[in-house]
């Protein structure tokens, strides 16, 4: 019978099933770190991708999604407002774009310079701004042209997002290098958060962990993992 949904076909390759598929590994991950996954939240990362595919993935209980390029994700948040998704901005981000990126983003999980953090204060024109959910960034790498705060940075740069006063800090964020194994670097994020958290107590979250490192992040002690291909597939071009 067709529409019901017991007898409805799911694509062994499309999101719905890649969606199940991660989610269990997911659910096996959390139960050897002995943790639960009520405590983690899966944020898709959906750049590139149409808003269709953004659509489909609600209609399957996603309720985060991830954009890291401010046009792009304005107009998939305006396009899809009937949607009640929690957006988190994961780009690199300018001090100019924050304004406005905080007019849709929900959460800002790349906070990694002074003058973003400060482009979050209120202003003489917008006394009263809303409130956002933030990460600071932190690089994990010796290259300090790749985004992230310096981790001997972090505790000045936790200060300075407290001292805005219009950004609720939850904790901090990484992208795990290219050249080290996953967990170790993991391993150090964790420490870093620790550090954070004896400055700003309710900051314990830490969002770690991508398509290809999730398990090694989530035995690390991430709260947000950041998936993109491994549910959405390859992204498109970027356009
Ligand atoms: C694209 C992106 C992701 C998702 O990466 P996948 O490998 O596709 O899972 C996660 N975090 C950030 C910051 C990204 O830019």
């Amino acid at each position: 019978m067709a529409g019901d949904p017991r007898l409805r076909s799911v694509a062994p390759d499309g999101p719905e099933a890649r969606l199940a598929s991660v989610r269990g590994a997911v659910a096996d991950a959390a139960r050897s770190a002995g943790r639960s996954v009520d405590d983690l939240t899966l944020v898709v990362v959906t750049k590139y991708h149409p808003a269709s595919l953004v659509r489909e993935l609600a209609a399957l209980g996603v309720t985060d999604v991830g954009e890291n390029r401010h046009q792009e994700a304005q107009a998939k948040a305006a396009e899809l407002a009937d949607l009640d998704l929690t957006w988190h901005f994961v780009g690199q981000l300018q001090s100019k774009k924050a304004r406005q990126v905080r007019r849709y983003a929900d959460v800002v999980q790349s906070l990694d310079r002074d003058s973003v953090v400060d482009a979050f204060a209120p202003t003489e024109t917008e006394p009263d701004p809303r409130v956002i959910d933030g990460f600071v960034q932190v690089n994990l790498t010796d290259d300090p042209g790749r985004g992230g705060v310096q981790p001997d940075d972090v505790d000045a740069m936790v200060e300075r997002v407290l001292a805005t006063g219009t950004i609720r800090l939850r904790g901090v964020m990484a992208v795990a290098p290219l050249d080290e194994e996953p967990r170790r670097a993991f391993a150090r994020l964790r420490g870093i958060s620790s550090r954070a958290v004896a400055l700003a107590p309710d900051a314990t979250d830490i969002s770690a962990g991508m398509s290809g490192d999730f398990a090694e992040a989530i035995a690390e002690g991430a709260t947000h993992l950041r998936i993109g291909t491994a549910i959405t597939g390859n992204r498109p071009a970027a356009p």
